[in-house]
């Protein structure tokens, strides 16, 4: 491990020197695409943050009296905390699921180059072709330990839940069993679907067109298990409120499936333009 590294991307580097700077909206720009690297690790602070605020707003929407969701009574800032909270359960389960994939494949002989760890998505990087050129059983233990991994966090939550939880506020009782039912839904990556850790697994895929298709039934099935699980574990929490709101007619569950649709596209085209982008590479699990 060395120290903290910070940079930027190239094509910010070319764009963006510093001594050409004429705004300080342009130092602000460039100080948001910054990318920090500690030891393996490698991530954009920006969207992490970003990350912390939709957490905030998801908090926010179950402890405002004037909210279709409001179901517990907390001040908007005590509610930042548990945004937080809503993410690191979010995102650190990703980070797990990464690192069992990282640390599976250096136990394996192969050299681990980095692990990029975005808001959206995070990858274990192997150097080109290594890891296809894998033998195939190491290649299926790079491509389990990642699922395996996060199945064992999100294990390690429920129970905690189920011991502690009635020691806690209800909200955050309720967020930590969410939080560990979609890390044990990490075993939905293992279906085999095109550019999933299914595929290394199995070594065959539905290559259905265009790509995000594929990750459809595994992303529909994962969040219909946990929230529903959750939801019936809490009926008068944020997570019932929220499935009750979606549910209550088809139109308006057409309307949000379109918005998130959208957002999710605007969110990954201009939120985060430097985000990686060769998901299919064959080097990345
Ligand atoms: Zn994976």
């Amino acid at each position: 491990m060395t120290g903290v590294r910070v940079w930027m991307s190239g094509v910010d580097r070319q764009q963006s020197v510093f001594w050409r700077l004429r705004s300080r909206v342009l130092f602000v720009r460039r100080w948001w695409n910054w990318r920090v690297r500690w030891g393996y690790l490698e991530f954009v602070p920006r969207v992490h943050i970003v990350g912390i605020v939709v957490g905030w707003f998801v908090a926010l929407g179950a402890v405002l009296p004037q909210s279709e969701l409001h179901v517990y009574d907390m001040e908007p800032l005590a509610a930042l905390p548990i945004g937080v909270l809503v993410y690191a359960l979010y995102a650190g389960g990703r980070l797990v699921h990464e690192a069992g994939h990282a640390v599976a494949g250096v136990s394996r002989g192969l050299s681990l180059e980095r692990v990029e760890f975005g808001a959206l998505r995070a990858a274990a990087d192997w150097p080109d072709g290594s890891l296809a050129a894998a033998p195939a059983s190491a290649r299926r233990l790079v491509a389990v330990s990642g699922s395996a991994a996060q199945f064992v966090l999100g294990t390690a939550l429920l129970a905690l839940a189920a011991n502690l939880g009635p020691t806690w506020s209800p909200f955050v009782w309720e967020i930590v069993v969410l939080g560990g039912l979609v890390n044990v839904c990490g075993l939905f990556n293992l279906l085999p679907v095109w550019r999933s850790d299914g595929e290394y697994l199995f070594g065959w895929a539905w290559r259905v067109r265009p790509a995000w298709v594929g990750a459809l039934p595994g992303t529909i099935a994962m969040y219909l298990l946990a929230f529903g699980t959750a939801a019936a574990q809490f009926p008068h929490g944020w997570t019932a409120a929220m499935m009750a709101q979606l549910l209550k007619s088809p139109s308006g569950l057409a309307v949000v499936a379109f918005a998130s649709a959208l957002v999710a596209w605007i969110i990954d085209r201009w939120v985060f333009p430097h985000r990686e982008t060769a998901v299919g590479n064959e080097s990345r699990a």
